[in-house]
């Protein structure tokens, strides 16, 4: 699996099985940090919604990068800078072919997701949102696409509505005719929601939005990791997505942005890079992507990037789409066997992904999350950055566990008898 850049379009990757599956024992032998123990037990990952573990591909590039290739990018002309820039500007092709985009200059290298939702907050929104304005979001966002909204609708005394949710975690459309008014400028929703793990019918919601004149704007920090995007297909106007929870380094996301959108809107950051001509009284803009790209950016966490998604192409998005409805399912059935938790999200596993919230009536959530740690077993609790849904649902925090390609029905077994030895170990067995 470690053969960097390698199409194996004829012969399938080791890890896939005939079939098509996953095996989740081949991809875990190439994720170096998975290999150790955890207080006594062999550790099991399951806090792949807040990040995901990195292969040994990426771990390799980011130290030959930096072993034999460093420089700044863009503007030096020496061979090292040469070879900077290029792998700089090849991960950027790889990443507008893994999510099907039109074009290069639509794909803008940001800090993350969170900077990217920012970016159009402060550049698309302050220039078309007005008073009286519309912004629509969803009651299932996460902070990152919920405060940007907040913020600009309070400073352009904009409306910002909310599309609810039904009690099995779906959206419920059945207001949206009237939600999303001939006054909504802009639509962002999350793809998959990382509490209730949720998939969302984008495309029936950016085709709505276009009929009322907005852009609509996607939330993909926990879908591109997860199965296959074609933004063109969605009808996305903005994609953003962040590449440490798809094997990729940290500190690097992606705005996807439709290139007559991206041209027309003013740039985000000013200072190097994303000018074409300063004098002492007037500045031009570089052209797309740079315009967006101010000062020195990510560099060897873009170049690393390009064996992550080397990575996912290998096993198949599809693929990994498959693994994750098996373990998900897997997952509900054992988690529901446990009469005293209650399990947030839409039941069925084709409806989404492999990130379960939930809580157990007796053990608060983070004592649940360190007695788990005990055991090996890495999870998440709390509001996970979405507050106004969690006290939707009626708690303050829930218990998370996520799952992605190295994890297998083993590790959901583990996780249900560590979640029975709770119980016994905090007086509610
Ligand atoms: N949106 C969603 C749905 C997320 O799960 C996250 C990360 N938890 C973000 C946005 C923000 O991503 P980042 O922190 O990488 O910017």
């Amino acid at each position: 699996m470690s053969k960097v850049g390698e199409k194996t379009t004829a012969m399938p990757a080791p890890e896939i099985m005939p079939g098509g599956g996953i095996d989740p024992d081949l991809v875990k032998q190439d994720f170096p940090v998975l290999r150790q123990s955890i207080n006594g037990h062999p550790l099991i990952y399951l806090d792949n919604a807040a990040t995901t573990q990195k292969p040994v591909a990426v771990i390799k590039r980011l130290q030959t990068y930096y072993e034999s290739d460093n420089a700044n990018v863009h503007r030096g002309l020496h061979t090292l800078a040469e070879r900077a820039t290029d792998a700089f500007e090849a991960t950027r092709d790889k990443i507008r072919s893994f999510i099907n985009a039109g074009k290069r200059e639509e794909i803008i290298y940001t800090r993350g997701a969170t900077e990217a939702i920012n970016l159009v907050a402060y550049t698309y929104g302050r220039q078309n949102v007005g008073p009286g304005d519309r912004i629509v979001i969803t009651r299932m966002e996460h902070h990152a696409n919920l405060i940007p909204w907040l913020e600009l609708a309070r400073q352009n005394k904009a409306e910002l509505v909310y599309i609810p949710i039904n009690s099995e975690g779906y959206l419920d459309l059945s207001e949206i005719d009237t939600i999303i008014n001939n006054r909504t400028k802009i639509v962002a929703l999350t793809h998959m929601s990382n509490v209730l793990g949720t998939i969302n019918d984008v495309e029936e919601i950016t085709a709505l939005a276009h009929k009322k004149k907005a852009v609509c704007l996607i939330d993909g920090a926990q879908a591109v990791p997860h199965m296959p995007v074609d933004v063109q297909s969605l009808g996305a106007d903005f994609y953003v997505f962040s590449a440490h929870k798809m094997l990729g380094p940290t500190g690097l996301g992606v705005l996807y942005g439709r290139e007559e959108l991206l041209q027309a809107m003013p740039p985000f950051n000013f200072g190097g890079e994303m000018i074409s001509e300063v004098r002492f009284d007037k500045v031009t803009w570089n052209v797309l992507p740079w315009k967006f790209e101010a000062g020195t950016p990510a560099i060897a966490e873009a170049v690393a990037f390009a064996p992550a998604l080397d990575y996912l192409e290998n096993l198949g998005m599809e693929n990994i789409r498959r693994h994750e409805i098996e373990l998900t399912a897997y997952a509900l059935s054992r988690l529901s066997e446990l009469k005293h938790l209650t399990i947030y999200g839409p039941q069925n596993p084709e409806h989404r992904g492999g990130a379960i919230a939930f809580s157990d009536d007796k053990i608060h959530p983070h004592d649940m999350a360190t007695f788990l740690d005990t055991q090996g077993i890495a999870v998440r609790a709390g509001h996970h950055c979405a507050q106004p849904l969690t006290r939707l649902l009626g708690v303050n925090s829930t218990t998370r566990a996520s799952f992605y390609i190295y994890n297998n029905t083993n590790d959901i077994d583990t996780l249900h008898e560590a979640l029975l030895a709770a119980r016994r170990y905090f007086g509610h067995g």
